[in-house]
């Protein structure tokens, strides 16, 4: 799994063109929902599921007209992001409960000298990518350690951090603040 960090940044890359930062900061740590099933010695879990999320995304959708519901679709499209960086570094039970097969995505880019395939050719250096998709069938509850912060989720925080800053500051200089 990505690092917590990482998903809060995620998801606070997503929320703060919408919200704005002082709102995004709190509203980010929806993206973490799914990891909640780690605090209980499980990781990858029925929380890791599309099927829950689309089905709390169309009860969010049912009651829009409330904060509740609109809480809840936050969550619910914050949770499928989470679940969509999950896949690129491990298995998830996307499925569940209708399936306890859970899928990752297998992905690398290769650069061949001879030989063909790829997407790009350049003075007959060949570059592509590799990918797939794995699965296999999960034993419920099984535990899968991921670290709470890690390299990528400090890069992803400092790549939106100065996103944020860049943006902050360009605002003040166009209203001629500074
Ligand atoms: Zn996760």
């Amino acid at each position: 799994m990505p690092s917590s960090l990482a998903h809060y940044a995620m998801s606070f890359a997503v929320l703060y063109p919408v919200t704005g930062a002082r709102r995004a900061g709190v509203l980010a740590l929806l993206g973490l929902l799914p990891d909640v099933d780690a605090l209980l010695g499980v990781h990858r879990s029925p929380l890791h599921s599309l099927v829950v999320w689309l089905v709390l995304l169309a009860l969010g959708v049912w009651w829009r007209g409330s904060s509740l519901g609109r809480l809840v679709i936050m969550a619910s499209l914050l949770s499928l992001i989470h679940i969509f960086a999950d896949v690129f570094t491990g298995p998830a039970p996307l499925f569940w409960p209708f399936s306890y097969r859970a899928y990752s995505v297998a992905f690398d880019l290769f650069v061949s000298v001879r030989g063909s395939g790829g997407i790009l050719s350049l003075n007959g250096v060949r570059f592509g990518v590799h990918a797939g998709v794995e699965s296999f069938v999960a034993k419920p509850g099984e535990l899968i350690k991921g670290p709470l912060v890690d390299a990528t989720g400090v890069i992803v925080a400092m790549a939106v951090a100065l996103f944020v800053a860049v943006g902050f500051v360009s605002a003040r200089v166009k209203q001629g603040r500074w």
